[in-house]
Formats: C-alpha cells, sequence, structure tokens
C-alpha cells in the first residue's frame, strides 16, 4: 500500500480520485489487464517461489492451477471487453413508443476483494481483472496465511498497476476488520461460511453488494455403470491438487455397493500411477498449509478406518492421499469440509440413496457424478441442487471462462469468471430515451376523463 493513504479512509480515497474518470475507458482497463499480465510473466520464478513457500506447490501445479488460469482469463477478457461494454438494445412496449431502450454496463466504484489462502494468486487476481475490467477501482486483501504470496503481491501491484485504483492491503484480522467498517460499493469474499457470515453482516450496515465465494462439502457418486479405472484417476487428481486443498476438492464418495471393491483397487493403481508409494514425501505433492490444520487433519484420521494411505510426515506437514472406510455419517469427517487429502468411502444402494444423501445436507459448491449411463448423469442434473456439477470429470469445470464459477446456499452467493466477472463487477443500468416532439404521453396524464378511462 502507498504510504499517503490509511486504511481507514481507503475506499473514501478511491472513490475520490474517480472523479477524473480514468477508469471509464476501455484503454485504461485493457492497460491495466496488460499491467496483471506483466505483472505474473515478468516475474514467474517468484510468484513459483512463493507458492512453494505457502503451500509446497510443485512448478506445474503453480503455472495449471494459478498462473496460467489468470493469464488465460485475462487473454479472453481483453478479447471479448469491447464487446460486454457495448450498451444492449432492448425492446420497448408499444404503449411506450417512440421510444428507445438500453442497458449499460456501470462500474460499481471501489471495490474490497478478500482472499483465502488455498489459491493465494488466483483466488485473488481474477477477482481483481474481473473488477478492473469492469473499470473499478479495487482493494486486494490477501489471506495472511499465504504470507509470501501477500508479500509479493504487494510490493509488485505498485509497479505494474496504477495506483490511484488498486491498492493491496496485507493483514490478518484487524485489517480486515478496519477495512469492512468502510463503504465500499462491492465486497467480494472467498474463505469460509463462518468469515463470510461477518463480512455479510458488516456489507448489510451499508447495503455493500456482496459476493460470497465459499465452500463446503462436495460430494462423488459412482455409479455402477462408471468407468471405474478412469473415474479413480480423476478422482486422485481432483483429490490430491494442493494436497486436497481446493474448494471444489471430491469431499467424499458415495459408491454403488455394487462396484465397491473394484472402486478401491482402482484407486489404489491410480495413486500408485500418480504419486508413487510415497505420497507423503513426494516432491511434487503439496504440504498442509499449517500447524493447525495438519492437526485437524491428523485428527479426522482416527474417524474411521484406514483403507489406502495414512501416513504424515510433521516436518514437512505432508499427510499421504488417504481412502477411509466405516465412517459415521454424523462424525467430524462427514460434518466439516475435509480440505485435505482424506477420502471417505461410503456404499450406498443407488443413486436414488446418494441423491436422498445429498439432498439432506447443505448444497454444495460442486458435485461429481461418475456413471456412463447418461440417465442417471441426468438425475442428478435434474434432482440436486450445487453451484457446479461435474460429469465424469472433477474440478475442471473451474478452468472454463465461459462457465460461471459460485456457490448456492451455504457454499455462496453470486458467481464469475469470463463474461460473468465483467457482469459481477458492474451495475446493469437501464436507460429509456424518449422524444418530446410527439407526446404520447399525454394519454395517461392526469386528468382521468372518461376518454382515458375507456383506452384502458
Ligand atoms: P482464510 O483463513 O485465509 O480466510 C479468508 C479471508 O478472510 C482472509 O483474507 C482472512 O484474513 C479473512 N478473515 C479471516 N478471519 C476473519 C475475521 N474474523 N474477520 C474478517 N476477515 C477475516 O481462508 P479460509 O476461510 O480458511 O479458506 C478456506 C475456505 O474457503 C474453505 O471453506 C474453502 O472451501 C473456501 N474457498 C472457497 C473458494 C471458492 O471459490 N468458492 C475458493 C477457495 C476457498
Amino acid at each position: 500500500m502507498t504510504a499517503d493513504l490509511r486504511i481507514d479512509q481507503l475506499a473514501d480515497n478511491l472513490r475520490s480520485q474517480r472523479s477524473t474518470r480514468f477508469w471509464a475507458s476501455r484503454n485504461w482497463r485493457l492497460d491495466q489487464l496488460d499491467g496483471v499480465a506483466s505483472m505474473l510473466t515478468q516475474n514467474i520464478s517468484l510468484w513459483e517461489h512463493a507458492l512453494a513457500a505457502d503451500l509446497g506447490k510443485s512448478d506445474i501445479e503453480a503455472h495449471m492451477t494459478e498462473i496460467s488460469l489468470v493469464l488465460g482469463e485475462i487473454r479472453k477478457t481483453k478479447r471479448s471487453l469491447w464487446r460486454w461494454m457495448l450498451p444492449s438494445p432492448r425492446p420497448v412496449p408499444v404503449t411506450l413508443q417512440p421510444a428507445y431502450g438500453q442497458t449499460v454496463r456501470e462500474p460499481y466504484g471501489a471495490a474490497l476483494v478478500i482472499g483465502p489462502w488455498n489459491y493465494p494468486v488466483q483466488l485473488t487476481i481474477l477477482p481483481m481483472v474481473g473488477a478492473l475490467a469492469g473499470g473499478n477501482s479495487v482493494v486486494i486483501k490477501p489471506s495472511e496465511h499465504a504470507p509470501a504470496t501477500s508479500a509479493l503481491l504487494a510490493s509488485l501491484a505498485p509497479i505494474y498497476l496504477d495506483h490511484r485504483a488498486v491498492q493491496v492491503v496485507e493483514g490478518a484480522v484487524d485489517e480486515t476488520t478496519e477495512l469492512l467498517e468502510q463503504r465500499w460499493d462491492l465486497i467480494f469474499y472467498t474463505g469460509n461460511s463462518g468469515v463470510a457470515r461477518i463480512v455479510a453482516a458488516a456489507a448489510a450496515k451499508h447495503l455493500t453488494p456482496t459476493v460470497l465465494e465459499l465452500g463446503g462439502k462436495s460430494p462423488v457418486y459412482v455409479d455402477s455403470s462408471a468407468d471405474l479405472l478412469v473415474t479413480a484417476r480423476r478422482l486422485v487428481w481432483a483429490k490430491t491438487m494442493n494436497a486436497g486443498q481446493t474448494c471444489i476438492a471430491p469431499d467424499y464418495v458415495l459408491v454403488h455397493k455394487a462396484v465397491r471393491g473394484d472402486f478401491e483397487d482402482a484407486l489404489r493403481v491410480a495413486l500408485a500411477e500418480q504419486l508413487g508409494s510415497a505420497g507423503a514425501v513426494n516432491p511434487d505433492y503439496a504440504h498442509i498449509v499449517n500447524e493447525r490444520h495438519f492437526d485437524r487433519l491428523r485428527g479426522l484420521l482416527t474417524q474411521g478406518r484406514i483403507l489406502i494411505g495414512g501416513g504424515i510426515n510433521h516436518d514437512d506437514h505432508k499427510i499421504e492421499p488417504t481412502v477411509m472406510t466405516d465412517v459415521d455419517a454424523d462424525s467430524e469427517l462427514m460434518r466439516d469440509e475435509i480440505f485435505g487429502p482424506i477420502l471417505p468411502l461410503l456404499d450406498v444402494e443407488d443413486a436414488s440413496e446418494a441423491i436422498r444423501f445429498i439432498n439432506d445436507r447443505d448444497k454444495p459448491l460442486a458435485l461429481y457424478v461418475y456413471a456412463e449411463d447418461y440417465a442417471v448423469a441426468h438425475r442428478f442434473q435434474q434432482e440436486t441442487s450445487s453451484g457446479g456439477l461435474g460429469i465424469n470429470v472433477s474440478l475442471a469445470h473451474v478452468a472454463a471462462p465461459s462457465l460461471p464459477f459460485g456457490g448456492v446456499g451455504e457454499s455462496g452467493m453470486g458467481a464469475y469468471h469470463g463474461r460473468r466477472s465483467f457482469e459481477t463487477f458492474t451495475h446493469e443500468k437501464s436507460v429509456l430515451v424518449k422524444p418530446t416532439q410527439l407526446d404520447t404521453l399525454q394519454l395517461v396524464y392526469p386528468p382521468y376523463s372518461d376518454a382515458k378511462r375507456r383506452l384502458l
């Protein structure tokens, strides 16, 4: 943050800068998007090191799930921005004619983005891209639990971006609380649902629109018709990515009892293929973010029978990918989001039991169905509610900018990515233009004569 701005005046300061209207032009927005891209591409090794320090992310994961994903979004946004910014003509009913109707997308103003620690580049910079494409000023508050990435963002942003419009505030609860006391024009929060309630309450004081990108348990159903080896490979990849510390990681698996044994075998094969026998010390495999989460996850390993894995390495904060069974549906393991590399397996009779199980719980951020029988997959689409649905695939929907990303119910509200980010960070203003030469509105002005009554 530049020295001349204080946290408690940040929103007002950014808003007052906007009187110069520098933010309105498409060129300014494109310059900022280029600035974000350069901030990433010209400092690749610094970002890789920061992500390795905070989470032990391999360079491949750092690129695939953070840096390249953001660069792809910037490319897509730059290509499409002119079209998204165009006013959209709307038909006007004959009773209002002659008139011309259109909607225009205007920036909200000063946006606050509060990010989490698990994908600290992607989940702070993707919302920043949306905010800038929409012509907003933006304050980014990265997570204190990813300190290396937070510090890097704070040091590079002033070099690459317009400081009148972009500020990074580092810090934890105190700083976030101070930020939340101010009046923002939009708040975009990613994190857990407990803090989301604090954010929503603070936003309510100023009637500030809020986007909440939350988490929860994302279930998987494996049908008897599923291709078990491909299913296992896709689930192992999705569950071990970032050591399971992914908001849309498969949380638990409901497996059709007819294929339970074969599915277990397939999981063993897929784990050996992808991580070898020494999962907990594999250098490409991320570590658990901190001691508190490491201890929490270690505790969960006692809440059932370990089928595969279970190894831990305290020095590195690594937990081997672990498949568990015999878990109690009311245990902490099945109540709270696991957010680590532990995968409980629960047997179900059929798809109907899986659907009931899912519908008895909070609406998930993601739901994954593995079935070759598309009638089964279609039932989940029709009969359950979730932020996103992956059929025979997990995680990948997050990488398609054309698919809005967000939760529903306890997993969040609002969405972003691609065009939806632009829409999320702008207000759709309706404009009606009516010429004065022919005053057709005379028909509705009082006095309300009998002739006018007959027209109704
Ligand atoms: P976190 O602890 O880093 O918290 C998120 C942000 O909230 C941080 O910037 C932090 O400083 C701030 N914060 C924490 N306590 C606060 C308080 N009392 N008052 C004000 N601000 C406070 O991250 P987290 O919440 O542990 O993140 C993990 C959760 O986020 C999981 O539930 C995960 O599923 C969810 N998540 C969701 C998405 C998504 O896109 N929907 C993405 C990643 C993570």
